[in-house]
């Protein structure tokens, strides 16, 4: 069977019984949609942002608002295409007026959802989007501008951290590292394939 088609069975069938989520405290603090992630079920490289935010909440899809608009962008200036790669985020409900998702949170959403995607898509490399995303994955406090641009290892895949757009869209002036962050990353995703 087309790998695609059946990854994509695989992720259909780990969404199913979490479309409407309650076992962390977001499930219960007014959020519309779980944000399960889009793109590439064979993708060899996802993206892991935060959380959704208002426009992804209501559209239940992720990076659809200003910093989503940023990231296609920027995609496609580098000459990839959005539905190529999977798109998905730490925890996948809307924290309370944007506040940054709680450990607990994370280490749930996590343990559900985000490392049985990752088992499934097997990405070659996963780009991280800001702080939240390092941490959620590794559950260790890290400084983005440290880490960013190196590559780590997660199960079976290169890691490589990036800043996250909204950060980029209130300081313009790192706009061509996260670019090169992208690029880095997109590259690594590219080799022996
Ligand atoms: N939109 C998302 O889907 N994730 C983020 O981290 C920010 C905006």
């Amino acid at each position: 069977m087309d790998p695609k088609i059946f990854k994509q069975q695989l992720l259909d069938q780990l969404y199913a019984p979490y479309k409407k989520c309650i076992e962390c405290p977001l499930g219960g603090l007014g959020r519309k949609n779980v944000v399960f992630g889009e793109g590439n079920p064979d993708a060899s490289l996802m993206f892991i942002g935060e959380a959704p935010g208002q426009e992804e909440d209501e559209q239940g899809r992720p990076f659809v608002g200003r910093s989503g608009r940023l990231l296609t962008q920027t995609l496609t200036s580098l000459g990839i295409n959005r539905p190529d790669v999977f798109i998905t985020n730490i925890v996948k409900c809307r924290p309370p007026n944007n506040r940054k998702p709680f450990p607990e949170e994370m280490a749930a959403c996590k343990k559900l959802l985000l490392i049985h995607q990752i088992k499934i898509i097997r990405p070659r490399v996963i780009c991280t989007l800001g702080a939240a995303a390092v941490e959620g994955l590794f559950e260790r406090m890290v400084k983005i501008t440290h880490i960013r641009g190196t590559i780590l290892e997660y199960l079976e895949s290169h890691v490589v951290p990036a800043y996250h757009p909204a950060y980029v869209l209130r300081n313009p002036a790192v706009f061509d590292i996260f670019k090169k962050d992208i690029q880095k990353a997109y590259f690594l995703s590219l080799k022996n394939q």
